[in-house]
């Protein structure tokens, strides 16, 4: 495996890599999400790229950028055994440049859910995702579904601005207690992680009562509600898969979508009905 630091030093080695090149954008403190993402691209392309760059532009003033999860040298030694060929790992200042050319993201669908209390972060989260595209020039990229709004602007973004990359949506890889991993789940003491096994739980729950046949999202969020009671619950929502909100929920079309605060902690997790 290769570790890259130097951007120059990228553009040179992807001049010279032939065949389908798979890439994998993370913050790091890789969990078991992230390896399923890296043994997709493994098994689908001749290359696969992972970088890790925790990108300060997709957060707010006051949120969580200084104490993000940073485990350099634990990250390249599951890299380096998960047999990716090279390990991208940029500084901020060659990444971004002052009063610099950056991308919008659309205004109907970037601030609602999670750019509802967060405005600028599809912004930042699109900006560094199109430079890491135009870098490591990628055949496929592979993203969480996890992230599901996210990922729909990512492929809202190629497909705007012409990109030829094939986007690939991985499923979400949960502890057996249900609990959707993330790096910031290391935030979450004993306690609350207990709590937190209450957002799975209503997920699972709404699956169930899908289907029993109920499709009234106003019964299901009422019913999510009362299960996440103990949670500080930012926002329950139903949207189809291009992210419009809806009143009945239509099978293979359809995500719910859960974000909550558990201590300080947020956390989201969602459902693809
Ligand atoms: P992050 O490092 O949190 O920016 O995540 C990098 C990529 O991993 C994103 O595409 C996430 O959606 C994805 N990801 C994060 N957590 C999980 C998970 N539990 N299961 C699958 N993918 C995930």
């Amino acid at each position: 495996m290769r570790v890259i630091k130097d951007i120059h030093e990228l553009i040179e080695i992807r001049k010279n890599l032939h065949g389908k090149v798979g890439f994998v954008p993370t913050m790091g403190a890789l969990h078991k999400g992230h390896l399923s993402l890296i043994e997709q691209s493994k098994k689908q392309n001749d290359v696969t790229i992972v970088s890790i760059f925790v990108n300060p532009t997709q957060f707010l003033e006051g949120e969580d950028f200084e104490k993000y999860p940073r485990k350099d040298v634990a990250d390249m030694d599951i890299c380096k055994r998960m047999d990716v060929d090279i390990l991208f790992m940029p500084n901020h200042k060659d990444i971004y440049f002052e009063d610099e050319v950056c991308i919008k993201a659309p205004k109907n669908k970037s601030y609602i859910l999670e750019g509802y209390k967060r405005p600028t972060h599809f912004d930042g989260v699109l900006r560094v995702v199109l430079k890491l595209f135009h870098l490591i020039k990628p055949n496929v990229a592979y993203f969480g579904k996890k992230d599901a709004q996210q990922l729909y602007l990512i492929k809202k973004m190629v497909l705007d601005l012409f990109l030829d990359i094939k986007i690939v949506a991985v499923d979400t890889v949960r502890e057996e207690s249900g609990l959707a991993l993330s790096s910031r789940n290391e935030y979450l003491s004993h306690e609350d992680r207990k709590k937190a096994l209450l957002i799975s739980e209503s997920l699972k729950h709404c699956a169930k009562s899908i289907m029993k046949g109920i499709f009234r999202v106003d019964i299901l969020k009422a019913e999510m509600f009362d299960i996440l009671k103990p949670l500080d619950i930012e926002y329950v929502e139903f949207v189809d898969r291009d992210f419009n909100t809806i009143e009945s929920v239509q099978k293979q079309n359809s995500i719910v979508l859960v974000a909550v605060k558990v201590g300080t902690t947020r956390l989201i997790d969602n459902l693809w009905i």
